[in-house]
């Protein structure tokens, strides 16, 4: 639970050397809002949306939705929060779904399946473009490939928002960003020119350029190992993220672990958005360090 007893400056965070950091929250159950104080982190930089839509029957509840994500912004009053949609597939099945629903990590998952099953993008769609008038959302996108698969999605956006203005209810075309969590979009993140913002997401990123699966029980020692080669393209990427200057982040679960901080803040990364349990020791972690990743000493 992210808490600083007694600072005005709350929800600030600098390097050791000075330099302003962002670090927000990755949220999965909506519930877990109630034991959070957004004035001490810089919004929700990750919902992972498969927590509040967790049954077919939730996926084609625009109102239920609606009400949930209402409820998190409206929690986070302007801080930021980026709800993501759908990542259904792989390690995060829908029961029930029927075709084609996939257990496999290299199959339909992520944005792929809400474009084969637009019926269940249009329904999230409509409940993010009329929560967004509550705050500050911003939508991110799950196992982006391709830049048509983004190009595809906003133009769902744009059609929803034309049918809920035909419908005369408010809305608004939220900041429309994406994971970056497929080692093909990592290598070609310049090209990204549609998307509005990227988040890391080193989880998945780390399973597909390892070619272990995550929730393989051989996967621990195997993804550790193979983190360098991890932090070498999270740098690259950094660099042609950088030409776009678009805001980047960090969500996956190694912006978690203080052990790697240092490596994530040399390959130039600024924003972090962790598990909320660990957010007081990254928190502390971040003060220890300059923005090149050394420790000041003493720490
Ligand atoms: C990731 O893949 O790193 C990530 C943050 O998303 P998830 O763990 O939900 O797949
Ligand atoms: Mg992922």
């Amino acid at each position: 639970v992210p808490v600083d007893a007694g600072r005005s400056d709350k929800g600030e965070l600098r390097t050791a050397d000075g330099t302003p950091i962002l670090l927000s929250v990755n949220l999965n159950d909506p519930a877990e809002i109630d034991a959070l104080d957004p004035a001490t982190t810089a919004g929700i930089g990750l919902m992972r949306s498969e927590f509040a839509v967790s049954s077919v029957a939730d996926a084609a509840n625009e109102e239920k939705q609606l009400a949930i994500y209402r409820d998190v912004l409206s929690w986070a009053v302007d801080k930021p929060v980026t709800i993501r949609m759908l990542d259904i597939g792989g390690d995060k099945p829908l029961a029930g779904l029927g075709d084609p629903p996939s257990g496999s990590s290299t199959d339909l998952r992520g944005i792929r399946l809400l474009l084969a099953r637009p019926e269940i993008a249009r329904v999230q769609t409509r409940s993010l473009l009329r929560a967004a008038v509550a705050g500050n959302l911003r939508v991110m996108l799950p196992m982006v490939t391709f830049p048509s698969e983004v190009d595809e999605m906003r133009q769902i956006f744009r059609e929803e928002a034309a049918q809920l203005a035909r419908r005369g209810l408010p809305h608004l075309i939220p900041p429309i960003g994406m994971m970056v969590e497929v080692p093909v979009a990592a290598l070609m993140l310049d090209t990204f020119e549609t998307a509005d913002f990227f988040s890391f997401g080193t989880n998945d990123l780390t399973q597909y350029l390892a070619a272990c699966a995550r929730d393989s029980s051989h996967s621990e020692p195997f993804h550790r190992r193979a983190t360098p080669a991890v932090l070498r393209l999270l740098g690259q990427a950094m660099k042609l993220a950088g030409k776009g200057s678009k805001p980047v982040s960090i969500c996956g679960d190694i912006a978690s672990d203080p052990q790697w901080l240092p490596a994530l803040l040399a390959v130039g990364l600024r924003h972090f958005s962790v598990a909320p349990e660990r957010f007081p020791a990254i928190r502390s972690a971040i003060m220890g360090l300059r923005a090149d990743g050394t420790r000041v000493a003493g720490e």
